[in-house]
């Protein structure tokens, strides 16, 4: 379906003659379609089944339906090819809306081709982008599957930012940086192996950068904060192939450590996630409200949500199955299939009961210049764990030949994670504490749903924020911790219901929230007065201000003077110093949030070491003033 008039046909002799499109073509009463109609014929015969594959142009794209609609015969799930990615989103999802309809009996499988060069990413990341604004995409359902995540081409973030500033910043000064070796995961990316020639060829590819971008004009005199992502791949496509693949590889190498960095350190936001596990269930006794909110009558409500990670022997073979068919010679990769631990689990030598897992390769990301093989790990008791290389694992797990055996392991450590922890039955921790949840199958998390707008304040006094500060001379950010989650799982009797809400991860939040909302409750004024004085709750931070890295002018600045009137110290960079109880902080740098004039103490958040983003009360004399 396209705008032409003809096209070129072989014929009898083998000769190519052009024809026009509605030459032989008949309707069903057996009159000539007319060339007006052609387009509407070959829907027609599509949709009837006749034709079972429909090439679509631009010009046709606008308009025509040919999802599998329930009223037409062809209603055969529609895989819908884009051969060259459009320049822009909405021209996109224009295109790919035309298999994707109402009244449709299954959605289309979409596959979008592009080449792996660098540059064309940008395509890529901008339509991910889009689609994810529109909700089209989501972090990919409960039973973890990974293949269409097009996350991974979300590239003009504020992480992506950063990576180019540092590939940037690196290429700028050859000379400088070559001095110090790159870090792991450049090194990997790039391909440079750890002996004698590497400085001279991470030297040899800095160069290699820094003419290339000099040559496209990215660094060329620019201002290098007014270099954007999207100006920085575009420039990329104006490269030798090798090149751009170079830098784009060291890109978004920098990009996934920013990413895990983030993660790391409990900042990474990942809008509305799904809660994943074998199995969800409400759990006894849940929901329960915990507050009404008297304008609006609506309650707030507390559900606690058991996520069975539990993956039996059945289901993992499921598993390895569909891996299978996954992939292209329908077999297992060599690394693939089932493995067990060399030594017994800790715990449980007497028992002689040795750790089982899955490993599946995880798809080569197209960009790699040198891929190291990453696996997704799979175990009996807590399912989908964190990726490894076979490098990680070489030593303490060998490949599983016995099946028979492999069976009855897996499913008794399947079985045996219902009740005993990853310790076995004579953990420490469960006879000292009563309890230990350690390597458990089901794990239980709390969602807050309902009239959660009007307890907001409530809801972030109790489950707090982290503080970040990009470099030395950034503004301090605070960051909710607030987590929105969607889950989708089974109520006490089976039914399936589905809950949007805010995640609580501990249980101690949950008190926390209590006795914030037990307040709110007693005394409307008291409570606003009282939360006036809370230390999250003022806004001294601007929350989203951009890190100064030029170094134009420095971020506003507040010294600390122990002497002078305690709400002029908010804001000031400190060392602490002098803790007793808790030497562990000493030292570290912190930041002023607030002043408790009841307890004469400054609210500091921790900003340097391993403590970061604990908040702590002090006194003055813990204090020192700190120099950016
Ligand atoms: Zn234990």
């Amino acid at each position: 379906m396209t705008g032409r008039k003809g096209r070129l046909v072989r014929d009898a002799s083998g000769a190519t003659v052009y024809a026009k499109r509605n030459d032989g073509l008949v309707d069903p009463d057996g009159h000539k379609v007319t060339m007006e109609k052609v387009n509407l014929a070959e829907r027609k015969a599509f949709m009837n089944g006749e034709k079972l594959v429909a090439i679509i142009s631009e010009a046709a794209s606008s308009g025509i339906s040919l999802q599998a609609d329930r009223r037409v015969p062809n209603t055969r799930v529609r895989v819908h090819i884009t051969l060259e990615l459009p320049w822009s989103a909405d021209q996109c999802i224009q295109q790919c809306g035309r298999t994707h309809r109402s009244n449709q009996l299954h959605g289309p499988e979409y596959c979008l081709v592009m080449t792996a060069a660098g540059g064309e990413r940008r395509f890529a990341s901008m339509l991910c982008k889009r689609l994810q604004n529109m909700g089209a995409l989501t972090k990919g359902d409960r039973r973890a599957a990974d293949a269409s995540d097009l996350s991974n081409f979300d590239v003009d973030t504020s992480y992506g930012r950063k990576a180019m500033r540092t590939v940037l910043e690196l290429t700028e000064s050859p000379d400088f940086y070559s001095q110090t070796p790159p870090p792991k995961h450049v090194r990997e990316t790039l391909g440079l192996a750890l002996n004698a020639d590497l400085q001279r060829k991470w030297r040899e590819y800095l160069e290699i950068g820094q003419d290339a971008l000099i040559e496209c004009g990215v660094t060329d005199g620019r201002d290098m904060d007014k270099v954007t992502v999207k100006t920085f791949l575009n420039r990329l496509l104006g490269l030798p192939i090798r090149t751009q693949n170079l830098l784009f590889s060291h890109f978004a190498a920098e990009l996934d450590e920013q990413i895990k960095k983030a993660k790391e350190e409990d900042k990474f936001d990942e809008g509305v996630v799904d809660l994943h596990g074998e199995s969800l269930s409400v759990a006894a006794g849940y929901p329960h409200a915990l507050a009404n909110d008297p304008s609006s009558g609506v309650e707030l409500w507390l559900h606690r949500i058991d996520v069975d990670r539990g993956i039996s022997y059945e289901r993992a073979l499921e598993m390895v199955d569909a891996k299978k068919a996954a992939n292209p010679d329908g077999a297992l990769g060599k690394a693939e299939g089932f493995y067990r631990s060399e030594k017994s689990i800790l715990g449980r030598e007497k028992e002689g009961l040795h750790g089982h897992m899955i490993l599946l390769q995880r798809p080569v990301k197209a960009f790699a210049l040198n891929p190291v093989p990453i696996f997704k790990v799979v175990r009996p008791s807590t399912g989908l764990g964190k990726d490894t290389s076979l490098k990680d694992i070489a030593y303490l797990y060998k490949k599983v030949e016995d099946h028979e055996l492999l069976r009855k392991t897996w499913t008794r450590l399947y079985d045996d994670a219902r009740t005993v922890c990853a310790h076995g039955p004579n953990c420490k921790e469960k006879r000292e504490k009563g309890d230990c949840k350690v390597g458990l199958r089901i794990q239980s998390k709390f969602v807050l749903s309902g009239a959660v707008l009007p307890f907001w304040e409530q809801m972030q006094q109790a489950v707090g924020y982290v503080y970040h500060q990009a470099s030395d001379r950034a503004q301090v950010r605070k960051i909710s911790r607030m987590r929105i989650v969607r889950v989708r799982c089974n109520d006490q009797d089976g039914k399936e219901v589905r809950i949007v809400g805010i995640q609580i991860e501990q249980e101690t939040i949950i008190t926390k929230l209590k006795a914030a909302l037990a307040r709110g409750s007693a005394d409307p004024a008291g409570a606003a007065a009282a939360s006036s004085t809370q230390p999250d709750v003022k806004p001294d931070i601007k929350p989203d201000v951009k890190p100064n890295l030029g170094g134009a002018a420095p971020a506003p600045k507040v010294v600390y003077r122990s002497g002078a009137p305690p709400h002029q110290n908010k804001g000031a960079l400190v060392t602490i110093q002098d803790l007793v109880t808790k030497p562990e902080y000493n030292l570290c740098g912190g930041y002023i949030c607030d002043y408790d004039a009841k307890t004469k103490r400054y609210s500091v958040a921790v900003m340097t070491g391993i403590h970061v983003g604990k908040v702590l009360a002090l006194k003055a004399r813990n204090l020192l003033p700190r120099s950016m």
